[in-house]
């Protein structure tokens, strides 16, 4: 806790006090009232058992020494590997998860039926054809259907963002492949994703609207790798007929921008661009998959849920490491510490390890059918990479806002800051949150470098730092702890 002293300037001292004028006392005085009144509002630690303070100390000092989190994730991503919904490494994934959760002595671990579309990728290739020739590094966008097995072999309509593909009425695409740039600016919190994302979601509907017989985009990342980044894409047949879709690597974009531009140029002689798109693709309705959970029960408020978790699916391209093999092993290694402390919560936690949040998020959905009703103290989901967590955010109401900051003071030392109250709980629990208005905290990790390998073939160990892993799981440990012991229920009407 800060005290009078920290509000003063620095080599002042007692003494000092008594060899100031009258006016200077009086400002001083004013000033102590300030810093009172300030530290009595910051000294939310006291809202907590001391005993749990200093449990939720001793398990970050635990989480700092225990390699567990990073075992997990190179078991997951060595011994199973890409996990895409409903395929066959996607069944190997929840027998994997429930081995190693059965294993692990929680009070309960089970498997809750999710019903996902399997959609595989089979093959693809791409090429530039005219105004020269080049490869093209591509991967099929999740979802997307199949090129006829001669190809497409069209001109290129070049769009140099989102918006000029939705606001063009000039015909222009009718017939050709349409190519979206896409800018995708680089920063720690990973907003620039929301920014960039949505061609690659719902692109295929608006270059279909205007009759476009393919749609390749810019890569949804920001490295400069000849790696494709591939990710969910979606169709809706009342708006326009699914036509096929794909991302190229970024160098690639950058390919068709030059040329693209150079055509453009007065008294160009450039001949129009051309590409030739071979994909075969496969989606397999209503396969089985799986949530996999595991609980400690709570001594006194049984009934009452810390729900944290990540997703055991990932695309297929990499291993699945940073996604999100990393949230899997983080909030797996959490609850993990905890019950070995041997003191038993007194609220549940609760591990979930979502099903299919890449390619629909039918996990999250059910999780939310199945439990949004029961009453959770706090949710929150790790499924922003591997990287250092610099940051504590909320989506709780003002009263239980000091019970955070309470726990931000306690995960302070980690370099994690306190944040606003504009957070949210994670995509996959993000119909429980959204739906059910249920308390929420994120414990944000750097993104600075996520988006590099996002979704890519790049996504593998090697990416995962330990000592990254460790700070991760030292601030889980510490807020999971403390939101099961608090006095006070976080549960009431969130702050929108
Ligand atoms: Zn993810």
């Amino acid at each position: 806790m800060r005290t009078f002293f920290d509000f003063l300037p620095s080599g002042f001292t007692a003494s000092d006090l008594f060899r100031v004028t009258g006016s200077q006392q009086l400002a001083i005085a004013f000033i102590a009232f300030i810093a009172l009144s300030t530290s009595l509002s910051s000294s939310a630690q006291d809202l907590y058992d001391k005993k749990d303070i200093a449990h939720a100390k001793k398990a970050i000092e635990i989480a700092q020494k225990s390699d567990l989190a990073y075992d997990l994730i190179a078991s997951l991503t060595s011994e199973v590997g890409p996990r895409p919904a409903g395929s066959e490494n996607d069944a190997k994934a929840v027998a994997w998860a429930m081995a190693k959760l059965g294993a692990m002595g929680f009070d309960r671990v089970w498997k809750d039926p999710i019903k996902v579309d399997a959609w595989k990728r089979i093959s693809g290739h791409a090429d530039l054809v005219a105004p020269y020739q080049q490869h093209l590094a591509v991967a099929a966008l999740g979802n997307s259907i199949s090129t006829p097995a001669e190809g497409i072999s069209a001109e290129v309509e070049y769009y140099e963002n989102f918006d000029a593909l939705k606001t063009d009425t000039s015909g222009r695409a009718k017939g050709k492949i349409v190519f979206v740039d896409n800018v995708f600016v680089r920063s720690r919190d990973g907003r620039g994703y929301g920014q960039a994302v949505p061609v690659r979601i719902n692109g295929a509907i608006e270059a279909s609207k205007r009759g476009a017989a393919a749609i390749v985009i810019r890569s949804v990342g920001t490295d400069s790798d000849r790696l494709p980044h591939t990710g969910t894409m979606r169709y809706d047949e009342k708006e326009a007929p699914p036509i096929p879709a794909a991302a190229i690597s970024t160098p690639d974009g950058d390919l068709i921008r030059l040329i693209a531009r150079e055509r453009t140029k007065p008294g160009s002689k450039i001949a129009p661009l051309k590409i030739a798109l071979h994909m075969k693709n496969s989606t397999t309705k209503g396969v089985d998959s799986h949530n996999v959970i595991a609980e400690i029960r709570g001594s006194e408020k049984p009934d009452e849920v810390i729900a944290i978790g990540g997703h055991l699916d990932s695309w297929d391209l990499g291993t699945g490491a940073i996604d999100d093999g990393a949230g899997v092993a983080i909030t797996v290694a959490t609850a993990k510490i905890l019950k070995d402390m041997g003191v038993r919560p007194k609220r549940t936690i609760r591990v979930i390890l979502f099903g299919n949040e890449e390619n629909g998020l039918d996990g999250g959905r059910d999780y939310a059918a199945k439990y949004g009703k029961q009453k959770h103290q706090l949710i929150a989901e790790s499924d922003l990479g591997a990287g250092s967590i610099y940051r504590m955010t909320t989506r709780v109401d003002e009263a239980t806002r000091p019970w955070l900051k309470a726990i931000a003071d306690v995960i302070a030392p980690l370099g994690i800051e306190w944040g606003e109250n504009t957070g949210g709980g994670g995509p996959d629990f993000g119909p429980t949150v959204n739906g059910f208005g249920h308390p929420a905290a994120a414990l944000s990790q750097d993104a600075t470098k996520y988006f590099d390998i996002h979704h890519t073939a790049n996504d593998t160990l090697d990416k995962i730092d330990p000592k990254e892993m460790k700070q991760n799981v030292a601030a889980w440990v510490a807020m999971v702890w403390l939101a099961a012991q608090a006095d006070h229920s976080f549960s009431g009407p969130p702050k929108k």
